[in-house]
């Protein structure tokens, strides 16, 4: 971490820039760093590099689409304590730090990631953890930022401790970017002082099979071993990882690691990032390819985090081609078709409830 590059003269002492990604490092929001660890920087190929181009800011970073928000998924509105975002009732996400040991150009919260005058303290960490003490539907609390690995071994056990402490939180989730922007972070140490806080899952952000290194291999396979149920949570980026061949390639190797797929993300719209977003078709398209072709452990969620903070939705390819009495037609992988038939007291049934269903 201490480590980082984060000047531009740093950067073109170890990386031979394009005038598109000076421009874009030196005219960047000011409100959104830059950084990256010496790591990262050692996996960049040239500037179409699917590692690079998530970190080295481009002169596209510059361009704001008038749809583009600030804050694409409301989180602030949800917010009921400073630190806290509470949109389903089962769940609340807490933000414990809003440094990153890479600042990734797709960064939903890059309103406030890198700030490190917006690092909370322990007193918003207290009300939080009141919040909950007062609020027990709340059943699985996200650890998030920033990334939270980004505070030390004894800071993150605190945390733990004190969520553990509140009798309704069921399960933690760590959400951290660092085995693949610094696996280096993943030890022995580290693990054994979260372990003992189980159940702890933790959602990690691979993108590109060129960020499976050996270096975050053992990062994975150290938190598995240590019982840490790990899962991955991409996001589609146009020309970076928006076709299937590249995730079955991704998703093998995290497979292989004991990293299960998660979600697929559709890049949410918020400012500088017009030029890394793909298609909503697209992402459609890709798991149309995986499903039926590619192991059901591999595909994950194809989902849409709603523009003004409606949640999640997710999205399936439709392999519905007809629906008439109980008789369903469907398209497998290859195109052909197939068809179920419902009993039909199975058929009358539904057309009863349907005449009865007062909406
Ligand atoms: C994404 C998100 C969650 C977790 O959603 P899951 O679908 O359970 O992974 C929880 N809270 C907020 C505010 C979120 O944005
Ligand atoms: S690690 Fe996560 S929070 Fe940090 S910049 Fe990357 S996407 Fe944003």
């Amino acid at each position: 971490m201490r480590h980082r590059v984060t000047r531009l003269d740093e950067l073109e002492s170890l990386v031979r820039l394009s005038d598109s990604e000076r421009a874009g490092v030196v005219g960047r929001s000011p409100q959104f760093s830059f950084a990256a660890t010496p790591y990262y920087v050692s996996l960049f190929g040239g500037p179409a590099c699917p590692v690079r181009r998530q970190a080295i800011p481009v002169r596209d970073e510059l361009v704001q689409l008038h749809t583009d928000l600030r804050d694409p998924l409301a989180e602030e509105e949800h917010s009921p304590v400073e630190i806290l975002s509470h949109r389903y009732p089962d769940r609340a996400l807490l933000y414990v730090t809003h440094n990153c040991p890479v600042y990734c150009r797709h960064c939903t919260r890059q309103r406030k990631v890198g700030d490190a005058a917006s690092a909370p303290g322990s007193s918003e960490l207290a009300a939080a953890i009141d919040y909950l003490h007062r609020t027990p539907s709340i059943r699985d609390v996200l650890i998030s930022g920033g990334d939270p690995l980004s505070l030390s071994d004894s800071r993150l056990a605190a945390i733990c401790r004190q969520l553990r402490a509140v009798p309704s939180v069921e399960i933690l989730r760590l959400c951290t970017r660092n085995p693949v922007t610094l696996p280096q972070r993943i030890t022995s140490q580290l693990v054994d002082a979260l372990r003992i806080y189980h159940p702890i899952y933790v959602n990690t952000h691979f993108n590109h099979p060129r960020e499976c290194t050996p270096e975050a291999a053992l990062a994975l396979d150290r938190l598995a071993d240590a019982g840490f149920a790990v899962g991955n949570q991409m996001v589609l980026l146009r020309g970076i990882n928006d076709d299937a061949a590249t995730v079955i390639e991704l998703n093998r190797w995290l497979l292989r690691h004991r990293c299960r797929p998660y979600y697929m993300f559709q890049c949410d719209p918020v400012g500088g990032t017009a030029h890394l977003r793909t298609s909503i078709a697209r992402g459609l398209e890709i798991l149309d390819r995986l499903r039926g072709t590619f192991s059901g452990l591999g595909i994950p969620a194809f989902a849409v985090d709603l523009p003004g903070g409606g949640g999640k939705v997710t999205l399936t390819p439709d392999r519905l081609v007809s629906e008439h009495e109980g008789r369903y037609v469907f398209r497998d992988h290859r195109g052909r078709e197939f068809t179920y038939h419902e009993p039909p007291e199975v058929v009358q049934a539904e057309k009863f409830a349907s005449h009865d269903d007062p909406r």
